[in-house]
């Protein structure tokens, strides 16, 4: 028997790092050392505080049942709280405040709330993927918008046809952004909101880095800017924040109708995360930030090494202090493949080619920052002994 896929999984974009996995696998079983800086992942621990909560949180019967569907009124709260301390943002919590199972999730279901079939979509390229896969599984259109290095990572919105814009629903925006590691501007995110009402689309932001930050420069939430809660949702996570990206807890922020209609399709696909999980989300929520400064400041000194060392063999990474990413050009006379495949041959270091993010990557390649500083310094060790 042959199950022929559904054609919206056949139009996903093929798995670019296929290839790398494979080469990877190689070089283990020839008993390489490898140096894996290839996924965005935190190798720090979850602060103690946090689990010892799950622990307790765990025990209690009645976090045992199906939680609510838009989250704990205790861990929106939280959420609400946070927003106000961090950005000086007033936020409903029963009105523009929804838990999440990790901000994927709500990034790839919110297009089902809003996009029609032929719908089109403002996706960012290079961009996290979710994006455009969330936009494909609505039956919705992607259309890419391109991330220059000229124009410091931004979306040149007027560079958009003007008979996209009149069909766009929805335009998605990351900063601080992984990959490129660049931050937007309050000008341009005041900018940004003034179009997206003239034009009648829905702003997403994706603020999953919001704490990432290794400078004395905070990033901004849109959602500072006003006017922005009356087109705009914001998605942000604990996953970076508090190295908790196994625990799955997010929240959308925003507009009320935004977060309700996503509420309408959460609703009817899951049931909500584990009260446990939310309740020591809130103990996470509440750290002092000392807690979440010593995490910066181990970011910081990492990524003071491998810049040193790109830099020792001629390469000039992206100037950034936002993000746990190093992005930088490939040296000339090497496409994007061929520069991270000679890192894994001659450095036995893993990283990730920027067109894995979309066309627009090609010719960068992005370095996390998410191993035991050790392996990180032994990384930029064999990286700097490259011929
Ligand atoms: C890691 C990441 C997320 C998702 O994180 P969750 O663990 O699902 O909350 C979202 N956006 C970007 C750009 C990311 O890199």
């Amino acid at each position: 028997m042959t199950f022929e896929p559904a054609e919206r999984i056949k139009a996903l974009p093929p798995y670019l790092f296929a290839e790398i996995d494979r080469k990877k696998q190689e070089k283990i079983d020839q008993g390489v050392d490898v140096i894996d800086l290839g996924v965005g992942d935190p190798d720090l621990p979850t602060p103690d505080p946090v689990v010892e909560a799950l622990k307790r949180a765990s025990e209690k019967p009645e976090n045992h049942r199906y939680p609510s569907y838009v989250g704990m009124r205790a861990f929106r709260e939280a959420v609400s709280s946070w927003y106000r301390r961090r950005f000086g943002v007033d936020l409903d919590p029963d009105r523009e405040v929804i838990a999440l199972i990790g901000s994927k999730e709500g990034i790839a279901h919110f297009p089902l709330a809003f996009v029609n079939p032929g719908d089109v979509v403002l996706c960012p390229d290079p961009a996290y993927p979710v994006y455009r896969i969330g936009t494909i599984f609505a039956g919705g259109q992607p259309y890419t918008v391109p991330l220059k290095e000229e124009n410091s990572f931004l979306p040149d919105l007027g560079s958009i046809p003007r008979e996209v814009v009149e069909r766009a629903k929805i335009i998605w925006i990351n900063y601080p952004n992984n990959p490129t590691t660049a931050d937007a501007t309050e000008d341009f995110y005041r900018e940004l909101v003034r179009w997206a009402k003239k034009h009648n689309i829905i702003i997403a932001s994706d603020n999953a880095y919001s704490e990432t930050y290794t400078g004395d420069r905070k990033p901004i939430s849109i959602l500072q800017i006003e006017g922005a809660k009356e087109v705009a949702i914001e998605f942000n996570s604990l996953s970076k924040t508090f190295n908790m990206t196994g625990w799955r807890i997010g929240m959308a922020v925003g507009n009320e109708e935004l977060i309700k209609a996503l509420g309408k399709v959460k609703t009817n696909i899951d049931s909500g995360q584990f009260n446990a999980v939310q309740e020591a989300g809130i103990v996470a929520l509440n750290l002092p930030e000392s807690e979440t400064d010593r995490i910066r400041a181990i970011y910081r000194e990492r990524r003071e090494v491998m810049t040193k060392a790109l830099k020792s063999i001629g390469l000039e990474p992206v100037e950034s202090d936002v993000t746990f990413y190093v992005w930088t050009r490939v040296p000339e006379g090497y496409t994007s493949a061929e520069f991270v495949e000679k890192l894994l041959d001659e450095a036995g270091v893993v990283c990730t080619p920027g067109n894995g993010f979309g066309d627009a990557g090609e010719g960068y390649f992005r370095i996390s920052l998410t191993v035991p500083t050790e392996r990180l310094v032994e990384a930029a060790r064999r990286i700097e002994n490259l011929r």
